[in-house]
Order: C-alpha cells, then structure tokens, then sequence
C-alpha cells in the first residue's frame, strides 16, 4: 500500500508558505489505515514496548489502535490541565511562546518500555518532549515513531531515543 498517495498536502495551512500534511485523508480510507496500522505494528513490535504513549491529539488516532493491535496498554501525553489527578509535565519551546505536555504521575512505573507515537515528526520540539517526559517519570524509550517524518528539518537529531516513521518528505 502506497501510503503517501493517501495523505494530502494542503498549502498554506495554518499559515502562508507552511505545506500541511494531512492525515485525515488517510484515516478515511478504510484499507489504508488498516494497512497503516499493519506496517506501525511492524515497526515497533521488535523493540519489545510494554506500554505505548501518544502525543495529544493526533498521535492518540495512531497510538490506541495500535495498543490494542499489540495487546498493551495506552498512556495519553496531554496538554496542560486536560488530566485529572497527579500530574507530571515538561515544558518546551515553539516558535512563539512555549508549550507544555503532562502525564499522569502514576502512569509509569520505573523500567517500563514506552514506545511513543505522534503522527509526523517537524523540528522534533513536540516529540523531544514527550520522550523527554517519558524519562523523567521513570520509563525507558525504546522508540519514537510516527507515520510522517519531514527529514528537510533534521528533527531526529533532538531526540534522545531511536526514531521510525513509515513515510518521509524532503
Ligand atoms: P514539531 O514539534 O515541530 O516536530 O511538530 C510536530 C507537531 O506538530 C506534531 O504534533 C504534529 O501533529 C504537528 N505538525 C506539524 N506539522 C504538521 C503537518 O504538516 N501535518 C500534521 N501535523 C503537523
């Protein structure tokens, strides 16, 4: 299956001269992601994950089906103040301002297996994050992953873990 012939790039979306790659494109087309989801599964089965965490809210499309194709269980990194109870977070910079993801504090345990998924990698800010989240309430991260990679913006090289995408542009 020919993945990127299902997503779109939109032009000038959020803002002029930003080339959007939409997924939703994809997610519509029932065989496609299927076959998405069959070539993630491959992907991230051979590093052994006991959990799989994704990043709100797109990345939660990707990482809940595949939880459930794996048998494991599903931890939802969340904008700040989304989550009830303890929380744990980690603040990171955009290009205006900064951002911050939260989990909840007990959702990992020291020495878990957390691969985490969003659905394309730009300048690695989000995904860097998220790891570095990840780490820091106790869990290994064997790999990021996602469905798209922009490889033009290098984004891998800010990620401390192993990073995967089944479709890339330069
Ligand atoms: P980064 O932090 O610069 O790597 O941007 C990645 C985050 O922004 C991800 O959570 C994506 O969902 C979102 N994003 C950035 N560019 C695109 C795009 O072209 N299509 C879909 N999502 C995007």
């Amino acid at each position: 299956m020919d993945l990127k012939a299902h997503i779109r790039g939109v032009p000038d979306f959020p803002k002029p001269g930003i080339l959007f790659y939409d997924i939703c494109t994809l997610l519509r087309d029932g065989p496609a992601f299927r076959a998405a989801m069959t070539q993630l599964a491959d992907m991230v089965r051979p590093y052994k994950p006991t959990m799989l965490a994704g990043i709100e809210s797109r990345g939660f499309v990707l990482a809940a089906p595949l939880a459930l194709e794996l048998g494991l269980g599903f931890i939802l990194l969340r904008k700040p103040r989304k989550l009830p109870g303890a929380t744990i977070g980690y603040n990171y910079a955009l290009e205006y301002g900064t951002d911050r993801l939260e989990i909840q504090a007990d959702a990992v345990k020291k020495g878990d297996r957390v691969v985490l998924l969003d659905d394309l990698l730009a300048t690695g800010g989000t995904m860097s994050a998220g790891i570095k989240l990840l780490k820091e309430a106790g869990a290994e991260v064997p790999l990021a992953a996602g469905l798209i990679e922009l490889t033009f913006l290098n984004g891998r090289a800010r990620l401390d873990a192993p990073f995967q995408a089944l479709v890339s542009y330069d």
